[in-house]
This record gives C-alpha cells, structure tokens and sequence, in this order.
C-alpha cells in the first residue's frame, strides 16, 4: 500500500539559514538537508518489490536544517502548546524548540500557551508565559509539562484561530497524542482558509506509542522501564507468599505496547493481556483455571494488564471525557475482585497484590535515552517549522527523523500484531498460550 506523505508549505524558502555552514575546511554545523532527501517507509522486500525496487514505494522526507528558510527569524513569534495526558519528556521537547528557536535561528518571541487548548478559548483563557533559555534550563529535570495540559476544546477551531491571530503567532508547536493533532489539523486548515502565515509542527506524544508510522513514541522506553520497576515489586510480593498473585496494570488504551515490552524487559509476568487479544476468565482454559494451574505448579504467579484489555467482559461505561474518549472500565480492579472470588470460592488460600502504577509512570521524568530523541523531535520540529512546512508531524521512520502529514498520522492507530514478532516473543517469554479462554 503506498500513502500520500507530500508535505504542504506556506511558501517558498528564500531566505538563507542562519545557521552556521562551514564546508571543508571548517566545522559543518549546520548539516543541511536537501529538499530532495527521502527515506523509502517500508524497507521490507517482497517478491515482486525486488524486482521493481523503489516505484510504487512510499517515500518520506528526510527531516533536518535546511539551507533557505521560508520566515525571518526576527518576524518569528512561536507558540507552544502541550494538551491531553501527561507523558515523560514532554518538557524535554518544549525545552529543545525553545533552545533550538533562541540559539540556532536567532528567534526571540516564543510563547509559551497554558493549559492546552481551552487556554486559548475566550471564558477560559490563560495568560500565556516567554519561554527562553534561562526559562527551560531545568526543566527536563522534572516529568509533567511545565506549560500545563487539559482536555476538551479542541474542536472550536475558529476560536482557537481567533486566539492565534490576537496573539500574532505565526508559528504553533502542538505537543500532544491524536487528539491533539486532529485538533492542530484542523488548526491548520482553518489556517489556510483565512489565508494566514501560521505554520503548525506537531510532535507526536502517546506513551502507548500507538501512532502508526512513527517507531517509537518518546516517553515509551522511560514507560517500560517504570513500568518493569512495578512488574519486579509485584513479582517480589507474589513469591514472598502463599500463592501469591502480583496484578499489574499498565497504559495501552487501545494499543498493548507497554505490556508486552514490560513482559519482555523483566521476563516475570505469567499472563500478559492487552487490548488486541481477548481472552475470557471462565472455563477449562480460561485464565481464572490457567492461573490456578500456575499457582499448582508454581506457587506464585504475575499478570500484567493494559487498561484496555478485556472490556468486552465489562459492564460498559458508556461515558467520555471532556476530550470525547471513551471512559474504560477498571480492568485491573475487575480482575483483582474475579480472582480473588474465585479462589476464596474454592478455599484455596491466596494473596493477591494489585499494583497500578499508571500516575506514576505518567508523570516520570524522562530516562536519558528519552531524553535524548525528544531533544532531536524537538529540533526537527523547528526546523521544518522553519522552512515553512506546515500541517506535519515530526517523527522517527526507520532510524531516520522524518516529516509525516498530521492527516496521514492521525488516519489509524498501531496495534500489536498478534501474530507478529512481538507478540510471539510475549508468549515465549510467558508461556502463555495463543488463546485464553474462548478468545
Ligand atoms: P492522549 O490521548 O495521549 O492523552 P490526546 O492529544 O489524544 O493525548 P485528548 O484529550 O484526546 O488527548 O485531546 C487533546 C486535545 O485535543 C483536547 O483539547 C481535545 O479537545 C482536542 N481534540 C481531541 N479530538 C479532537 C478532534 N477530533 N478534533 C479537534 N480537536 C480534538
Ligand atoms: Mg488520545
């Protein structure tokens, strides 16, 4: 299947960069990237591609300084914008634009915008804060975002374009998940429509790392690595017991990414259960019996959980957040209460331990590794925003730092593959069988 990654721009990029460029001789600190660089999306060859290599392929372009830059820094006046749930390295993010704004281009105006985008909107504005240097030095030194986030009122574009344009921006970094970028989509078209020079840059923020076409989300690894921190406190409790039982819940709405890298990092977990495989709780194979034969067997037993799996067994919620998501039942707490009834129904003597990290994983601060790609996203954000390219995400392809329109991001989420690689190894790891119960 190829995609349509073209990538609009307000204009054409006349103006030289700023950025140093010394050829041969001196240092190259620039390293421009030409307009003309792409990456192929899919490296993998089939049959019939490797006769035929590259046409009919989807090709990216290649993120990065470029030599002419569509606006003048000293008419740039930035906004940043951080909205919905709090993941780590989002300060780290916010600090690289600023830095990579003050430094490299020389621009001085760069605003930061509070709370997400109800502090744009007239009965709930908030005053807006100058981001420097000396403002972000620290800040990626604590998890959270020090601009503040909220959720709802994304949809009240003109308003928020209205706000845009009072504040004379014309260039606007939204940090945020899917939500945030259909809302900066629409930013943009709105944009367009009135026949303004605002670029918009998003850097994608999911820690479920569901955002297809980008490898990994920043926040996942320092995810992973609280979340395996969890997964060893549970694992230590359930074989410090009589059949004890460590219950972990963690992210993944819709995507069990968290999970299943969590199961692989501490090679602990019995039962790892995610949104994309469903699983039942009665019968000969269900979990309920697979964990009391663990507990025969064993004498200890850990289960990990996304918060999105096995809602298909819950009472539905059926309500949303002031964002419009569904509102998901607590997995965790209904698996706690059906295998600790289970057992007691049965005699068995049982401890069970539920532990549910997600606050603190959440609100982290980002581990090096993290830290390190936010700062790059962050940098290939501005520079693209730079050169005038608008309506785009900035993301990681192929171990290559690549421009992504917002429409093509936000079309579909990623889900585990069950019958790929990584789940696989999941079951490997577990021993866990294909199915659980009726599946
Ligand atoms: P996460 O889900 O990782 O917390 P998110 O960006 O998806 O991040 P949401 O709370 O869903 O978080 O959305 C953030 C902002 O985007 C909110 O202000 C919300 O109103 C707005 N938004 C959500 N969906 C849309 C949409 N379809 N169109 C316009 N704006 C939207
Ligand atoms: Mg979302």
């Amino acid at each position: 299947m190829s995609h349509d990654f073209s990538i609009a721009r307000l204009g054409e990029a006349t103006i030289p960069s700023p950025i140093p460029y010394a050829s041969e001789k001196g240092t190259d600190m620039a390293n421009y990237v030409g307009d003309d660089e792409r990456i192929i999306f899919n490296p993998a060859l089939s049959r019939s591609a490797s006769e035929q290599p590259v046409s009919g392929q989807s090709l990216l372009e290649v993120a990065g300084p470029r030599r002419n830059i569509y606006f003048s820094p000293g008419h740039v006046h930035a906004g940043v914008i951080t909205c919905g749930g709090l993941c780590p390295g989002i300060n780290d993010v916010i600090r690289a634009i600023t830095r990579c704004l003050w430094y490299r281009y020389g621009v001085r105006r760069i605003t930061g915008l509070r709370f997400g985008y109800p502090g744009l909107l007239p009965e709930t504005a908030e005053p807006t804060i100058a981001l420097d240097p000396d403002v972000v030095d620290d800040i990626h030194k604590i998890g959270g975002t020090v601009l503040g986030s909220s959720r709802g009122g994304g949809t009240r574009t003109g308003e928020i374009v209205d706000a845009l344009e009072r504040l004379n921006l014309n260039m606007l970094f939204t940090i945020g998940g899917d939500g945030t970028q259909k809302g900066a989509l629409a930013i943009a078209e709105e944009i367009e429509r009135r026949n303004l020079r605002i670029t918009v840059v998003g850097i994608p923020k999911t820690i479920d790392n569901d955002f297809s076409f980008i490898e990994r989300s920043f926040g996942f690894e320092t995810a992973v690595a609280e979340a395996a921190q969890a997964v060893a406190a549970a694992h230590t409790e359930a074989h410090s017991a009589i059949n004890g039982i460590g219950l972990v819940k963690v992210m993944g709405r819709e995507s069990g990414f968290i999970a299943a890298h969590t199961a692989l990092a501490s090679h602990e977990a019995n039962f790892v259960l995610i949104p994309e495989v469903p699983f039942s709780l009665e019968g000969d194979r269900g979990l309920l019996r697979l964990l009391e034969r663990r507990l025969d067997a064993r004498r200890h037993a850990v289960i990990i959980v996304a918060e999105g799996a096995g809602q298909d067994l819950l009472p539905d919620s059926s309500g949303s957040d002031a964002s419009g998501n569904r509102k998901l039942v607590d997995i965790g707490l209904f698996l706690k209460d059906e295998i600790s009834r289970h057992f007691a129904d049965r005699g068995k003597p049982f401890t069970l331990k539920y532990i549910d990290p997600s606050y603190m994983i959440r609100s982290a601060v980002a581990a090096p590794t993290d830290s390190v790609y936010c700062s790059r996203l962050g940098n290939n954000a501005v520079h693209a925003a730079m050169s005038g390219r608008t309506r785009m995400l900035v993301g990681l392809v192929n171990d290559f730092f690549v421009h992504i329109p917002m429409a093509v991001a936000v079309s579909r989420r990623k889900q585990v593959d069950r019958e790929g690689n990584l789940w696989r190894d999941v079951l490997e790891a577990t021993h866990q069988p294909m199915q659980i119960g009726q599946g």
